[in-house]
């Protein structure tokens, strides 16, 4: 076994684990924000900073969801990102895009300065390559759309990485950091002062009025506005189920024998490649990534993902050792820009961001930027270009209804009759499976010590069946992407309860 038995992101390992409390009974306060990854954390910073009250609700611990299992380049650069908007909107769009994430990193970078929180942060160029010869016309197209959109881009053949490559966009003065060191950092300015972080609170519901009342599980929130930035809008309006595909992928944080590649890489193509280093203890970590497929839908069983990462990380380093696995899932839109803003185009106090498509560090601090502004009234020049209500959105029905059709197979309701016979004992240990047992439909699991975990297998979110995903142990929703660990205790909206579990004896 190469690879490490079980599934730990680097920046969790290495920090320190919050203990914020839960909300206990009824609060005011003048924005709710739900959700502390970078979206939320940032946004409550910025909105404190504004001498408003808030409350950052987190329904596990803060910054251990999609942001604490990041890779964390913060970086303008997103593979062929340029030419997409340019053909999809045009080169006005691009450039809005590039200014907000460039205005995301100099965020980063001032406050980092400000607040002297110490996060590892370091400049370095981040490069988008490609090994084959075929591909080389997309990369020289990339180049050019990035440059009009105004990046410092240029086309390379040479890199530090430890292979050749065909050729490659090279984008100058990016950055590298520990999201978690500098995320924590900032929610030590949220908590006080009449702001305070909730910890272990899930949202239930928003009614939006004058004020807006948010249901928790431990209470409600009254504020005049609130923000959804719970990576999956989890309240069923604005059409996000429709048009969000929620897509997870893999990292390892190895270390190698030879000096570590000074940049960030990701190659083209679905099938990409991802490394960066990261600076830790006078030494560097090589952290590595690939593979994509939409969550809950993997068409081989998940530890295979991590080997095909490993596979490449062989190839290419000299490995001395592979100290963490990890993986999560990002949101994918209709045309590749996040929406961010208001939540629908009728709801003046609710906003939501979402849908990085594998870059929110640079787009979530944008987002909770562009949140800011609205909820302050003030003007912000990326606002329109991210607005989830954008000309083509909600009109491009077409696309709308091809998402949502894929999701209907996958619909407990057509399944659940159909669920072979299961037979208990012939679960190996760190197996899962949907079957029959005694009459009934169950989602069942045995874990490496031999336990055995029954669960109802519909989705708490809208009753789709879940799949096992043995690499990270846990039941996955293909609809939505909603996600429960074996015992059912909820790990990923948009669900906002867990699965309920079944009595089950071998
Ligand atoms: C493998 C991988 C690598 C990536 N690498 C990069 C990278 O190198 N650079 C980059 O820019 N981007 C990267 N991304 C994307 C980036 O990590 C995400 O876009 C970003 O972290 C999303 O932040 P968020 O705040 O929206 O979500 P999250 O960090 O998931 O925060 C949402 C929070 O809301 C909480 N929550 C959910 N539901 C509720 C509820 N009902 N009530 C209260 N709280 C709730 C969750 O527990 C969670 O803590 C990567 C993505 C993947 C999948």
């Amino acid at each position: 076994m190469t690879l490490p038995e079980r599934s730990q992101s680097y920046w969790i390992a290495s920090t320190p684990e919050t203990s914020y409390e839960a909300l206990d009974g009824d609060l005011a306060v003048d924005i709710a924000v739900l959700g502390g990854g970078i979206v939320g954390v940032t946004a409550a910073y910025l909105l404190k900073q504004h001498g408003l009250r808030v409350a950052l609700v987190e329904a596990r611990r803060i910054v251990t969801g999609v942001t604490g299992h990041t890779t964390a380049k913060l970086t303008s650069l997103h593979g062929l990102k340029y030419s997409q908007i340019v053909s999809q909107f045009d080169r006005e769009r691009a450039r809005l895009y590039a200014d907000a994430n460039e205005g995301a990193i100099r965020f980063v970078a001032a406050v980092v300065q400000e607040q002297g929180i110490d996060c590892d942060l370091h400049r370095m160029p981040a490069f988008t390559y490609t090994r084959e010869a075929g591909e080389l016309d997309r990369i020289h197209a990339e180049v050019e759309a990035a440059r009009e959109a105004g990046l410092e881009a240029s086309f390379v053949t040479e890199t530090t990485l430890p292979y050749e490559v065909a050729g490659a966009v090279r984008v100058e003065n990016q950055a590298i950091f520990h999201p978690r060191k500098y995320l924590l950092g900032l929610a030590r300015l949220v908590d006080g002062d009449g702001s305070r972080v909730f910890e272990h609170t899930t949202a239930r519901d928003v009614r939006e009025g004058r004020p807006c009342v948010v249901t928790t599980d431990h209470g409600r929130i009254r504020a005049d506005h609130v923000i959804v930035a719970t990576h999956y809008p989890f309240l069923d309006r604005g059409l996000y189920f429709a048009r969000l595909e929620p897509m997870r992928s893999y990292a390892l944080g190895i270390r190698v024998a030879e000096p570590p590649p000074q940049g960030m890489f990701i190659s083209t193509g679905e099938d990409f490649q991802s490394v960066r280093p990261h600076p830790e203890n006078g030494g560097w970590l090589v952290i590595v990534g690939g593979v994509q497929h939409m969550t809950g839908r993997s068409s081989v069983p998940t530890m295979q993902h991590y080997r095909a990462v490993e596979a490449f990380a062989r190839e290419a380093f000299t490995v001395e050792s592979i100290d963490y696995r990890w993986s999560t899932q990002d949101n994918r839109t209709i045309d590749g820009i996040p929406y961010v803003g208001t939540y629908t185009p009728a709801s003046p106090h609710l906003f939501t961001a979402t849908g990085f498509d594998g870059w929110g560090m640079s787009n979530g601090t944008a987002a909770a930027m562009i949140l800011a502004d609205l909820i302050l009234k003030r003007h912000n020049r990326w606002a329109a270009a991210y607005d989830p209500a954008r000309v083509g959105q909600l009109t491009k029905v077409g696309q709308v209804l091809r998402y949502g059709a894929s999701n209907v197979d996958h619909l407990v309701r057509d399944r659940i009759s159909q669920a072979a016979p299961l037979e208990v004992s012939d679960l190996a240990p760190g197996e899962g499976r949907v079957g029959k047992v005694g009459g009934e439909t169950l989602a069942v699991s045995r874990a490496a010590d031999g336990a055995l975990h029954a669960v109802a297998p519909a989705c708490a979110h809208q009753g789709c069946l879940v799949t096992w995903n043995e690499a990270e142990q846990s039941w996955d929703c293909p609809c939505h992407g909603s996600r429960y660990a074996a015992d059912g205790t909820l790990l990923h909206g948009p669900a906002t309860k867990g699965l309920e579990r079944r009595p089950l004896v071998e």
